[in-house]
């Protein structure tokens, strides 16, 4: 048994640990949690926790049910928010078949796969993501949502609920081991931000899967509801996850060059370049629901065009500032994730699509430096920029045709996935929205 592993034993023994909680994550990006009591713990580790595949979304079939779920002992914390008394703690798992090899449905596997190609290229994936969200009156109807303030970007005051909320989610944040950067409220009414430091892709995909669950579970405990749906207001921006990222090799950061434009290497100008080509083609797992298209349009600060910027807020790859005599900050910034991604099948395409760049030494299109909203559709396509994707059907139709998306999601969760957004989609196309209803049907 290694040195982690009986650490926890210990932990769950000395802290008095009630439950453990096993989670994992669907290919829908959705959390999965199965309890089991500190005596089945070491069984969990040397024969892992078997489940019925088939009924979590995109996992098996009917006839190759049995999974297995193994934790690891590195993601061991305790559940802030649960009694300290009686303590809950949990950890990641792991998803194998049963003969022992890892789930080719699992999106950490999907992840860890990804980052063990970079690794035979002697790199590390690092990100940053702001995470964008929304704060609701939890008395609400599903069909009118409320925001749970009336305050604007930056702003100090809080005027209305969840004054304390931001303290005490971080606070919540910090207690699991998840370090927030910076944090403020963002533009729209409820809606916030907090950035969480930087850290290695899949310690940070784990992350964000533990952030949604602390959000969600303080905003009920103070009489709200949070959302990561990238785009619940008509009249609002949406919610974006924008990521700083970057490559290291060992200690030093691949994409810093002190000669470079923006200090930037050519190894970060070709995965920029390798983000822009690939951009369509990843966008049905950057932005995976109906809904995320309703975000990237025109004026809300989500880019909708596939072109590049230093502290071009238009941009959809922004070079954010250096900070001075800091190589280990020089970074791209993406900004077309968003809230409602599933983190770990997101880095992989992002990091495919960067690393296909930089394998053929892709060229870097000129640098967009007028604000690219305000050109004509005909001024943006002699520069050669060109969209990303209007709508989840055709984000899925050109996922369709892709190799490189294909090849780091595995046969299995790309045929899925795409079964299940072609559902998605046409589910959504034969519904009347109310737009129309009063656009139309008082003219028609
Ligand atoms: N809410 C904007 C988005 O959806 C981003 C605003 C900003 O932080 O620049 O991407
Ligand atoms: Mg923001
Ligand atoms: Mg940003």
């Amino acid at each position: 048994m290694d040195k982690q592993t009986q650490f926890v034993l210990r932990s769950v023994e000395e802290r008095q640990v009630r439950f453990v909680r096993l989670w994992f994550t669907d290919v829908l990006g959705f959390l999965k949690s199965v309890a089991i009591p500190p005596t089945e713990l070491e069984g969990a580790f040397t024969e892992g926790i078997g489940f019925d595949g088939s009924s979590v979304e995109g996992f098996a079939r009917v006839y190759e049910a049995d999974m297995v779920a193994r934790p690891d002992p590195s993601t061991f914390q305790l559940l802030p928010w649960r009694d300290e008394n009686d303590p809950t703690a949990r950890m990641f798992c792991d998803i194998h078949l049963p003969d022992g090899s890892p789930s080719f449905a699992d999106p950490r596997f999907v992840l860890k796969r990804m980052l063990s190609k970079a690794a035979d290229k002697g790199f590390t994936f690092y990100t940053h993501p702001e995470i964008e969200f929304f704060l609701l009156k939890g008395n609400g109807s599903l069909l009118s949502p409320e925001p749970a303030d009336t305050s604007g970007y930056f702003d100090h005051t809080v005027h209305g609920m969840g004054r304390d909320f931001r303290r005490v989610a971080i606070t919540q944040l910090e207690q699991m081991g998840i370090s927030v950067e910076f944090s403020h409220h963002e533009g729209a009414p409820g809606q916030q931000e907090i950035d969480l430091r930087y850290a290695d892709a899949l310690t940070m995909a784990d992350n964000i899967m533990s952030f949604r669950t602390v959000i969600k579970e303080v905003a009920t405990s103070q009489g709200m509801q949070a959302t990561f749906m990238p785009r619940p207001f008509s009249e609002h921006a949406g919610s974006g996850m924008h990521t700083h990222m970057s490559l290291f090799e060992g200690d030093s950061n691949a994409f810093y060059d002190a000669s470079g434009e923006y200090h930037l290497s050519d190894t970060a100008r070709y995965f920029v370049a390798g983000l822009l080509k690939h951009a369509p083609e990843i966008s049905a797992v950057t932005n995976q629901w109906v809904n995320s298209y309703k975000r990237l349009v025109v004026g809300s600060e989500a880019p909708s065009y596939i072109c590049w910027g230093s502290n071009n807020r238009s941009a959809l790859v922004r070079i954010p500032m250096y900070k001075p005599n800091k190589p280990s900050s020089a970074r791209i910034e993406l900004r077309s994730l968003d809230s409602a991604c599933n983190p770990y099948l997101a880095f992989a395409v992002v990091l495919a699509a960067g690393l296909k760049g930089i394998e053929g030494e892709y060229p870097l299109p000129p640098e967009a430096e007028d604000d690219v909203w305000a050109l004509s559709d005909y001024e943006r396509r002699a520069m050669g920029i060109g969209d990303l994707p209007h709508n989840l059907d055709e984000a899925i139709r050109i996922m369709e045709e892709s190799e490189l998306v294909a090849e780091t999601l595995g046969e299995h969760v790309f045929d899925f996935f795409l079964r299940n957004k072609r559902a998605e989609f046409d589910g959504y196309r034969a519904q009347v929205t109310p737009y129309e209803l009063e656009k139309l049907l008082p003219v028609l």
